[in-house]
């Protein structure tokens, strides 16, 4: 494993970034003869075969498509352990929930975890926040149906955020120079809880015999997994059972270091 672009990434390094298309094919095609290679070398591909291995994953995970967080790699998983579907911002439109309940439906004898991933620091997360703070700037996304699609799904989790901030800080902390960044901080967990919420709806999680449905995020500056609330850990906690839950956790988060490191919190006149 060649951890160089995660320590310096590609795009600041113009020895390591591919100059052209084609330069980008040939390392893309090398990087198919050292993973060939390497599957020969552990028993992954056996001569003479003529019937690929049975899929056969123990997870499904729904996570971003950020390339610093790749799903099998932060879980440490090897092939046909897990099937992954990602997409911006680990939003459940209709193809991703149908890629869940096909994996569902064909592996039963081998699935035995849901999992939805967000991370910080996520792009998806962010454009969905300045949306939700200044919609008429937000011409370039307004301008794509497509883009409004993943951005209007974190809608949700925006506005969750923002309700428990002024819920647990009240309304001066709309006037913190650093209000942003504590809102798109609070919205990652919030998305994520929220996503597995409406994964375990879908699926019907609290019926007998419904898949378990866990979540997390990945913090892109520690490589942690963790389960909010507790964000400290490695861990996944179970998806949300009800609105309420997701409510109480807002609420838990926006009092808790993850936001408040963000917010200057100086006492206004009128406050005690
Ligand atoms: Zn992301």
């Amino acid at each position: 494993m060649d951890w160089q672009p995660w320590l310096r990434p590609a795009a600041e390094d113009p020895a390591a970034r591919p100059a052209t298309a084609a330069d980008a094919l040939a390392r893309l095609a090398d990087g198919n003869r050292r993973f060939r290679a390497d599957a020969a070398a552990c028993g992954g591909v056996v001569p003479g075969a003529t019937a690929p291995p049975r899929q056969a994953p123990f997870g499904v995970v729904l996570g971003c498509s950020d390339a610093r967080v790749p799903l099998e790699l932060v879980f440490d998983a090897a092939p046909n352990q897990l099937f992954v579907v990602r997409v911006a911002g680990n939003v459940l439109g209709d193809e991703c929930l149908g890629s869940v309940e096909y994996a569902l439906h064909s592996f039963r004898e081998s699935v035995r975890l849901v999992v939805v991933l967000g991370h910080t620091g996520c792009g998806a997360v962010a454009a969905a926040v300045d949306t939700y703070l200044s919609p008429k700037h937000a011409a370039g996304i307004a301008f794509s149906r497509s883009l409004r699609t993943v951005v209007n799904h974190i809608l949700v989790a925006a506005r969750s955020a923002a309700l428990s901030l002024e819920q647990v800080h009240g309304t001066d902390v709309l006037e913190d120079p650093n209000y942003r960044a504590a809102l798109a901080e609070l919205t990652v967990p919030l998305n994520a809880a929220v996503t597995a919420y409406q994964l375990s709806v879908e699926l019907g999680t609290r019926e007998a015999g419904g898949p378990a449905v866990a979540y997390g995020v990945f913090d892109l500056l520690s490589a942690t997994v963790a389960g909010p609330p507790d964000l400290a850990a490695v861990g996944l906690s179970a998806a949300p059972t009800a609105p309420e839950d997701l409510v109480d956790l807002g609420v838990r988060l926006a009092g808790s270091p993850l936001v408040t490191r963000h917010l200057h919190l100086i006492p206004g006149p009128f406050s005690e």
